[in-house]
């Protein structure tokens, strides 16, 4: 099935059928409706419908397209963050916690693999962190301490990380899986508990429950919904999730991941990831041919719509690997994807501070969105049977930031502005090949152009409805993406991630020409 999120196909799904489910209609009930089907909204579903509740998941699209099957699919507790910084910012207690929560998220994924025998190639694997390639930092050796200090105490040094002949930090008890053979079971084990799922409707609005009142969720043909509480897993702010200016909250970044075909166990089966504040993450996966596997290789991570078009990523992962892993053989396959970097390095979890209650979120997943989605979805349970949970404050999404990430952020966002006075990328649609696209200055205005393979030419506002920054093509993706807050458009203009909750309309005619 072809991806949503643009042109690349994941690993994951090159050989499975995803399922489909009927659209929602003013008949379903529920005591809680979960939006969004992704691994949070599926596990907050499943972990509810295990308590009794009678749930409702609703997805715009199939289960599992979001950013679910464009994982790499670590399953780490070690904080990608890095424990020193984790510790800085919050404190020692904190990062104990966090490590805690993410430990509970690969022991529960654990369970739930055993309980359903699920055959998604979940294994305990070691994992290795090193020095990149121009780290001369003592970045290695604080974090070896600090990652003692937040509880984790098997972890050694070693002289080599695997192939990579330099002094790691080796930890244990990491893991991984097939990803989407996982979430798609678990979405069945779900419907077994008593969830209804129900997709192909967008929701558009949500309202918390005011005295004696249930919670409302509008569907985009307007059809209105009600529940005691509704869980928004969207994973990217949307104006159903932003009560809280969750998107100045955190940053859209991209991030690109390419497999090669190894022979089997050429390379010790462990997670590998280096020091690089864009750090490259390395694990291996089954391929379709036993006697092989396939080394995934992920990173080159940039802010969404602020890519420079002179660096091919693919490129420099692929030379990267022939340095590192100098026995990775073909490609066989490149894609790439979304996460939300939370800007104090904790995702946002918990109840919503809306006007009226019941309304809880699940977003800020960074590159932990696998186990910050099964933790988020064991503190919603909590939260909602009214059980204490020691999570609850440090991924409160009502906490203060306490960074200075914040404000760069909010400079990094008011640059972007000036892409309203600059020339666009072409004069004319003639300069672009068939195929792509490019933003063009016309008077006033900038217009988002894009060359269909036939030549037909589509002229769109490039102005992003969400905050009026001025959208980007991506070369890999034949998206419009924006570089304010990341909302994400196809190539003909259909909105494919929030926080806009509209498409780019069609240029006027008068600034179309
Ligand atoms: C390349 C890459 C590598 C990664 N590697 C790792 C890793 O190694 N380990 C790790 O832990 N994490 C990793 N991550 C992060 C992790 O994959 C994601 O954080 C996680 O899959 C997000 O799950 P989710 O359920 O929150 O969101 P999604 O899977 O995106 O699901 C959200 C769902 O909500 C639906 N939706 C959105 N808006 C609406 C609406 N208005 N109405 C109805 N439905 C809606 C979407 O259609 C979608 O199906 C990686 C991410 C990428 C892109």
């Amino acid at each position: 099935m072809k991806s949503r999120d643009g042109q690349t196909q994941p690993w994951w799904t090159h050989a499975i059928e995803l399922p489909s489910y009927p659209p929602p209609d003013a008949n379903d009930s529920a005591d809680v409706i979960v939006v969004g089907a992704g691994i949070a909204g599926v596990t907050t579903a499943y972990m509810l419908a295990t308590e009794g509740k009678r749930v409702l998941l609703l997805d715009e699209g199939p289960v599992g397209q979001g950013q679910t099957e464009r994982t790499s699919a670590h399953l780490s507790s070690i904080i990608d963050d890095h424990f020193a910084d984790l510790e800085k910012l919050h404190g020692v207690e904190t990062a104990r916690l966090a490590y805690q929560s993410h430990c509970t998220a690969i022991d529960t994924i654990e369970r739930i693999v055993h309980e359903h025998a699920i055959d998604c190639g979940f294994s305990r694997v070691d994992a290795f962190l090193f020095r990149s390639d121009d780290d001369e930092s003592d970045l290695l050796d604080r974090e070896f301490d600090a990652a003692l200090r937040a509880g984790v105490t098997d972890r050694t040094w070693v002289a080599e990380a695997g192939p990579i002949r330099r002094r790691a930090i080796k930890f244990k008890n990491q893991a991984v899986f097939q990803p989407m053979i996982y979430l798609l079971a678990l979405a069945n084990a779900a419907e077994q508990r008593g969830t209804t799922i129900r997709t192909g409707k967008r929701v558009v609005d949500v309202k918390g429950a005011g005295k004696g009142e249930r919670v409302t969720v509008t569907l985009d043909d307007d059809t209105t919904l009600h529940a005691d509480q509704v869980v928004v897993a969207t994973n990217t702010p949307t104006p159903i999730n932003d009560w809280l200016g969750i998107y100045t909250k955190q940053a859209a970044y991209r991030t690109y991941v390419i497999g090669f075909l190894v022979d089997r166990d050429v390379y010790p089966n462990a997670l590998y990831w280096d020091t690089h504040d864009r750090y490259h993450y390395v694990r291996l996966a089954d391929a379709d041919d036993p006697a092989k596997q396939v080394l995934l290789v992920g990173g080159e991570d940039h802010k969404t719509g602020q890519d420079d078009p002179k660096i091919d990523h693919f490129k420099a992962l692929t030379e990267w690997t022939r340095r590192h892993f100098p026995k990775a053989g073909v490609e066989t396959s490149r894609w790439s994807g979304q996460v939300q970097e939370p800007l104090d390095g904790l995702a946002f979890i918990g109840e919503a501070l809306t006007k009226g209650d019941g309304v809880f979120v699940i977003t800020g997943d960074s590159g932990m969105g696998l186990t910050h989605a099964t933790l988020g979805a064991i503190l919603i349970r909590d939260l909602i049977a009214g059980r204490e949970n020691p999570w609850a404050q440090i991924y409160s999404p009502s906490r203060k930031l306490l960074t200075t990430d914040f404000i760069s952020e909010t400079l990094n966002v008011t640059k972007q502005y000036a892409d309203l006075i600059t020339a666009g990328d072409i004069k004319s649609p003639d300069e672009l090949a068939p195929g792509t696209g490019g933003v063009m200055r016309q008077g006033l205005h900038k217009l988002a152009i894009y060359k269909e393979p036939s030549g037909a030419v589509h002229k769109l506002s490039a102005i992003c409805p969400h905050l009026k920054c001025v959208v980007h093509w991506n070369t890999v993706e034949h998206t419009w993406d924006c570089p304010c807050h990341g909302s994400r458009f196809s190539c003909t203009g259909a909105l494919l991630i929030g926080p806009s909750t509209e498409d780019l309309p069609e240029a006027k005619a008068s600034s179309a020409g």
